[in-house]
C-alpha cells in the first residue's frame, strides 16, 4: 500500500488547534513521490504572541502540579502514543520518507523516553548543606527554569521533540515547539497525546512558519527562559549567539561527522553489520550517523567489499511498501547535496565502489553509496554528508586514526571496533566525542547522556544531565528565630 490519508496541520495554542491568523499555509510534500500531500499553518507574529501567553499560563499551572501527578499525566501520554503508533508511523513515513518499520520504532521509542523522564522527574532532589552557623539551615532547591522554546528538525520528527519535551515537562516547565515545516503531522499527533492525557492549556504548544522569524521572535522574548535546538551547526551558532545576547539558558544538539575506527584486530563482520546498519538508517540523515570510515590498511579491501555487499542487500523504495529498508531522502536539498558530495570525491580521486547516483525521476531516491580511498581533502571527509554515503580510507597506525578522528571541529558520536582492551582504552580516552560506541552499533537511550562537544554543541538530552538543563538552582539559608 503506497497511499494513506494525511491531515493538514494547524497550530496548537492553549490545547486548541487553530489556523494561522490570516490563513497562510505551507505545502507538505511526500519525499517518495515529490507530490503535495497536505499543508501546515504558517504562524504570524500575532499567533506567536498567543502561543507565548499560553506558554506562560501553562507554566504557572504546571509548576504547581506535583511531580508525581506530572509523571502520571506523562505516562498517560506515553500510553496513548503507543496505542496510536501504527497510525502515527504512517504519517511520519509519508512526510519524512523513512521505512515504516523505522517510523514505528521511532514512535515506540518516543513512548519509552516519555516514561523514563516521567519517572526521573520524581527524582529531582535538592540538598541540605551543613551550615557554618548551627542556627541556620541551608537548602539547595531545584526549580523549573520556565517556558521553553524548542526548535526541532525533520530527520526524527518525533524523537527530536520527545527528548526535549519530556525533560521540560518532567521538571515543571511548559514547552513551545517550532517543529519542522516539512514533517509537521507526526509532531502534531505526538502533542495531541499530551493534550488527551490532560495537560493544562499552554503546557504544550506547537507552531510552524518561517524558522528564522520564529526563533528571532521567541528567543529574545521575556516569556521564554530556555532555548533548545537540534539542527545544523551554522544555525545552532546563530541561535546560541541570540540566546547568549538575551542571557537565555541553551542546549545545542548540532551536526556531527562520526569517525568509525576499525582497528587491524577488529571483527570485520561485526564492524560491517553494526556500522553498515547505522550508516543507512534513516538514509544516513542522522546526526550520529557513521560518516568517516577509518579502516586499517591490512583489512581495508575486505571491509570495503563487505560494505558493498551490505549496500547491495538494501531495498530502496517508498517507505510505506513492504520490505523497504532504505527510503528516499527527506527533501530535494539532500539529493542535490549528495550528488555534489560524490562528484567532489570522485574529482579528488576517490572510487565509487557502489551507488553514487540518484535513482529514478520521481521522489528523492539516492542509491546507498560506498566511496573508497577517499582523500582527506574531499568534502565528504570535512562537511557532514547527512545522507546515505559511506566514505572509507585506510590508516597505518591507530595514532594516525585518532588524529584524523579529532581533526574536524565536530565532536558528536564516534565508533570503534577492536578486539584489544588496550586499543579500546586508548580510543575511549583520546577520541573527542560526546558519545562513543565500541564493538557495537549506536544504542542511544533515555538514561544515557546524549550530546556533543566542540562544534557539535553543548548540553545533554539524556540521563539526569538532561533534566538539569531545565532546572534553576536556588540556594536558601534560613536562620532559626
Ligand atoms: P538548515 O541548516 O537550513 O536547517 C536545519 C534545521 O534548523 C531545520 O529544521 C530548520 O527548520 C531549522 N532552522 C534553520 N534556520 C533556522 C533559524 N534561523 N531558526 C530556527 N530554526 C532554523 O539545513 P537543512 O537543509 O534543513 O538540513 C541540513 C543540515 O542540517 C544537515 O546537513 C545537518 O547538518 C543538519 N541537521 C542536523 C540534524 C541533527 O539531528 N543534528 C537534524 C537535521 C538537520
Amino acid at each position: 500500500m503506497t497511499t494513506s490519508s494525511y491531515p493538514d496541520t494547524r497550530l496548537l495554542i492553549a490545547n486548541e488547534w487553530r489556523d494561522a491568523t490570516g490563513g497562510k499555509t505551507i505545502p507538505v510534500l511526500n519525499p517518495a513521490t515529490g507530490q503535495a500531500i497536505g499543508t501546515v499553518a504558517h504562524a504570524s507574529i500575532a499567533d506567536l504572541d498567543h502561543a507565548l501567553a499560553a506558554a506562560q499560563q501553562g507554566f504557572e499551572a504546571w509548576r504547581a502540579v506535583s511531580a508525581a501527578e506530572r509523571a502520571a499525566t506523562m505516562r498517560r501520554a506515553a500510553t496513548l502514543l503507543r496505542e496510536r503508533a501504527a497510525d502515527i508511523a504512517r504519517l511520519l513515513t509519508q512526510e519524512q520518507g523513512k521505512p515504516l518499520a523505522e517510523a514505528k520504532m521511532e514512535t515506540m521509542a518516543g513512548a519509552e523516553i516519555i516514561d523514563w523522564f516521567a519517572a526521573e522527574g520524581m527524582r529531582v532532589y535538592g540538598r541540605i548543606v551543613p551550615a557554618r552557623n548551627p542556627a541556620a539551615q541551608q537548602l539547595v532547591l531545584k526549580e523549573p527554569v520556565g517556558p521553553v522554546a524548542a526548535f526541532t528538525p525533520w530527520n526524527f520528527p518525533i524523537n527530536q521533540i520527545v527528548r526535549k519535551l519530556s525533560a521540560a515537562l518532567a521538571t515543571g516547565c511548559s514547552f513551545l515547539c517550532k517543529a519542522p515545516e516539512e514533517t509537521p503531522a507526526s509532531p502534531a499527533a505526538l502533542l495531541q497525546c499530551f493534550v488527551d492525557a490532560g495537560v493544562p492549556p499552554g503546557v504544550v504548544g506547537l507552531v510552524f512558519g518561517d524558522p528564522a522569524e520564529i526563533s528571532g521572535y521567541l528567543i529574545p522574548h521575556p516569556v521564554i527562559r530556555k532555548v533548545t535546538f537540534t539542527g545544523s551547526t551554522p544555525v545552532g551558532k546563530q541561535l546560541a549567539a541570540l540566546a547568549g545576547a538575551h542571557m537565555k539558558r541553551a542546549t545545542m544538539e548540532l551536526g556531527g561527522h562520526a569517525p568509525v575506527i576499525v582497528a587491524e584486530d577488529a571483527d570485520v563482520a561485526l564492524a560491517v553489520k553494526a556500522a553498515g546498519a547505522a550508516k543507512f538508517r534513516n538514509a544516513g540523515q542522522v546526526c550520529i550517523s557513521p560518516t568517516r570510515f577509518l579502516v586499517h590498511k591490512a583489512i581495508k579491501d575486505e571491509f570495503t567489499r563487505a560494505m558493498v555487499k551490505h549496500a547491495e542487500g538494501l531495498k530502496l523504495g517508498d517507505g510505506l511498501q513492504d520490505g523497504i529498508t532504505l527510503g528516499p531522502l527527506a527533501n530535494a536539498r539532500r539529493l542535490t547535496a549528495m550528488a555534489k558530495v560524490v562528484e567532489d570525491a570522485q574529482a579528488r580521486g576517490a572510487t565509487v565502489a557502489h551507488g553514487g547516483q540518484r535513482v529514478g525521476e520521481a521522489g528523492n531516491f539516492f542509491a546507498p553509496t560506498i566511496l573508497a580511498d577517499v582523500p582527506l581533502e574531499a568534502s565528504v571527509f570535512n562537511d557532514e554528508p547527512f545522507g546515505p554515503v559511506a566514505a572509507i580510507r585506510g590508516f597505518d597506525t591507530l595514532e594516525e586514526a585518532i588524529q584524523e578522528a579529532n581533526r574536524l571541529p565536530y565532536g558528536l558520536a564516534g565508533y570503534a571496533f577492536t578486539r584489544s582492551i588496550k586499543n579500546a582504552q586508548l580510543l575511549m580516552n583520546r577520541v573527542e566525542v560526546g558519545m562513543l560506541w565500541i564493538n557495537q552499533p549506536a544504542t542511544p537511550s533515555a538514561e544515557l547522556p546524549f550530546g556533543g562537544i566542540k562544534d557539535s554543541g553543548y548540553g545533554s538530552e539524556g540521563g539526569p544531565e538532561a533534566l538539569e538543563a531545565y532546572l534553576n538552582t536556588k540556594a536558601v539559608s534560613m536562620m532559626g528565630m
